[in-house]
């Protein structure tokens, strides 16, 4: 590997997680063992296709979360030229032909496991990708549903739908590596002081955010320890939330009338 090589964000003795950074905002998730690659969500081809070269691999599994452009656009390109075995979910619209899976379905690829987890909101058939252990990391690719500091738009689904979602990913072990596909962070944690301007650990959060911006690095993967302490759509029960959520909706007190407040606010922040 030379200079040029994109940063390793997870290296094992037998894989290595990278970040392919593609369009304005988006990461593709590259995991390979120097000789076979897996990619999440290739929204363009030309990135990937790139990185194989430059780091010798050869594409064998391409995973996507949801239909939109940004997250399948490379995707008929790159099964035409390498090969690679395609997955996505059961519900949506695909670039065919793709193996169709959801919520507990599992995957092997590039000698892992990947379960499926079933995570509708921002598209009515969303699909999430959890391996329970890289050397003892867990890793998850989330794609649109869950980002550093916030979560996707509810272009599909319903506010309960997404805070239900949201919950399953939040009991995921509290060192899984969050592999989301935007780096929206910086924005994200903009609004998170405007719900929890107290917040310690999110005051904190963002001037490392910062760095790693002004530094060209991305602030991605997060954990969900991190996301549970300073992401306000993982924090609905929390006592600042649910009376910044009740400043828009004062009658929002349940945990889902908290997380629609939050949501509609932030489409208007
Ligand atoms: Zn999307
Ligand atoms: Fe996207």
């Amino acid at each position: 590997m030379n200079d040029t090589s994109p940063p390793t964000f997870l290296k094992t003795s037998a894989l290595n997680l990278v970040a392919l950074p593609a369009f304005e905002d988006n990461y593709i998730w590259m995991l390979h063992d120097t000789q076979q690659a897996l990619v999440v969500d290739p929204g363009d081809a030309e990135v990937v296709l790139e990185a194989l070269q430059r780091l010798s691999l050869r594409l064998e599994t391409i995973l996507v979360t949801h239909h939109h452009i940004d997250h399948t656009g490379g995707v008929d390109v790159l099964r035409d030229t390498t090969g690679a075995m395609v997955f996505g979910p059961l519900t949506e619209t695909m670039p065919e032909p793709i193996r169709r899976l959801e919520g507990g379905d599992k995957v092997q690829a590039i000698g892992l496991t990947f379960n499926v987890i079933d995570v509708p909101g921002h598209t009515s058939g969303h699909i999430a990708f959890y391996v329970d252990s890289v050397e003892g990391v867990p890793l998850l690719f989330c794609g649109d549903t869950l980002f550093s500091g916030g979560c996707g738009r509810l272009f599909e689904g319903t506010p309960a739908q997404m805070h239900h979602s949201l919950t399953k990913l939040a009991a995921l072990p509290s060192h899984t590596r969050v592999c989301c596909t935007h780096e929206y962070t910086l924005s994200n944690l903009k609004f998170a002081r405007a719900v929890e301007p107290n917040n310690a650990e999110l005051i904190q959060y963002q001037q490392e955010c910062i760095s790693k911006r002004e530094a060209g690095v991305p602030t991605l993967p997060s954990t969900i320890a991190r996301e549970l302490q300073i992401n306000p759509f993982l924090r609905s029960d929390q006592a600042d939330v649910v009376q910044a959520a009740q400043q828009l909706d004062p009658t929002a007190t349940d945990a889902v009338a908290v997380f629609t407040a939050i949501r509609q606010w932030k489409n208007n922040f």
